[in-house]
């Protein structure tokens, strides 16, 4: 029997915390930040008229990223300036919404945070309140706004659907184990770098190096194809440089206790599972092959970062998981 998505109750993800320190990664060119909706526009065209920026071929508007930082227009060493003058809720509303995100399912609106900034995957953070998620998940009539939707039943494999109840109670223990961090391998039961079709792991990894340009994504592409490359075939790395040193070395100066590596990756992981963004790529195992393929690609870079900046190791591995999180959402990814 289909059960159809639900937005209320609001769900936690055991352990999810997040507290935001302005370390400002967000405010950058990791993704152009919007779009904007049309309040949006009409409000920050009343405060500056370099604040909006349009892509060629795309209606959507997003804010205007500065051509020698990449950060936000609005952005400075003390923080958002719109915010310090304003007040947080006058961002604009993709401002508010990040990290936070939104999965109906049949038991309820599961709230989910991105893993691509260091306030979220580095220091002490505040577990993760209902409240305060919920002002950042509404849209402008203060309506809970799902940006992915699941019905039961769930693809547990190739060959088993289960029903919600049964899959939210299999998912619960593969979380704890991921939340754990004791073994991540085991917890996700599934190997890396499995079979494709109709290419290789070296055609991807190729496809991933030929990213160009300046932009912290591209280079992030680039250490991704070089960890896969180097991990099927050994092949020397082409890129050296660290994409977003500043915000993470901003951040290991406030880290007071750092956690091990594997709490930082598990962390990650059992986000990953809790959105349920994978459902429409098919069944949890293959998604388990495809996170255990990115943990490995990370666990590489993150040595990486160890060797070429001698920082403590959780700030590696939260660096390694910003890469592999960006480069999961591409589109070349996505078809991999
Ligand atoms: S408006 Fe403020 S919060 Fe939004 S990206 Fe710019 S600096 Fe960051």
């Amino acid at each position: 029997m289909t059960l159809q998505p639900r937005r209320e109750p609001l769900l936690v993800r055991t352990g999810a915390r997040f507290t935001c320190e302005g370390d400002g990664l967000c405010c950058s060119d990791i993704h152009a930040v919007g779009p904007l909706n049309e309040e949006d526009v009409e409000f920050l065209s009343t405060i500056s008229e370099d604040a909006i920026d349009r892509h060629e071929n795309e209606d959507a508007a997003v804010l205007m990223m500065r051509s020698d930082t990449g950060t936000c227009v609005f952005w400075s060493e003390d923080g958002c300036a719109l915010h310090a003058k304003l007040g947080a809720e006058m961002k604009p509303s993709p401002c508010i919404q990040f990290p936070y995100g939104l999965t109906a399912t049949p038991a309820g609106g599961r709230i989910t945070t991105q893993h691509r900034c260091p306030c979220r995957t580095l220091g002490t953070r505040a577990a993760l309140a209902i409240d305060a998620a919920r002002l950042c998940i509404v849209d402008g009539d203060g309506e809970l706004k799902p940006d992915h939707s699941v019905e039961g039943p769930i693809a547990w494999s190739e060959s088993e659907s289960i029903p919600f109840v049964e899959y939210e109670r299999r998912e619960g223990s593969v979380i704890e184990s991921l939340v754990d961090g004791k073994s991540l391998r085991r917890a996700l039961d599934a190997d890396p770098f499995p079979e494709l079709d109709g290419r290789t792991w070296n055609d991807v990894a190729d496809e991933f190096r030929a990213f160009d340009g300046p932009s912290r994504a591209a280079a992030a592409a680039r250490w991704f194809g070089d960890a896969l490359g180097y991990l099927v075939d050994w092949r020397e790395r082409t890129e050296h440089g660290r994409p977003w040193a500043a915000p993470f070395d901003r951040a290991g100066r406030r880290i007071v206790t750092p956690e091990q590596p594997n709490r930082v990756f598990g962390d990650w992981l059992a986000d990953e599972v809790w959105a349920l963004r994978w459902t429409p790529f098919g069944s949890l195992a293959r998604a388990r092959a495809e996170l255990a393929t990115r943990l490995t690609v990370a666990r590489r870079i993150a040595g990486w970062l160890d060797i070429s900046n001698p920082t403590r190791d959780n700030v590696s591995a939260a660096e390694a998981v910003m890469i592999v999180d960006v480069v999961g959402s591409t589109d070349l990814w996505e078809g991999v």
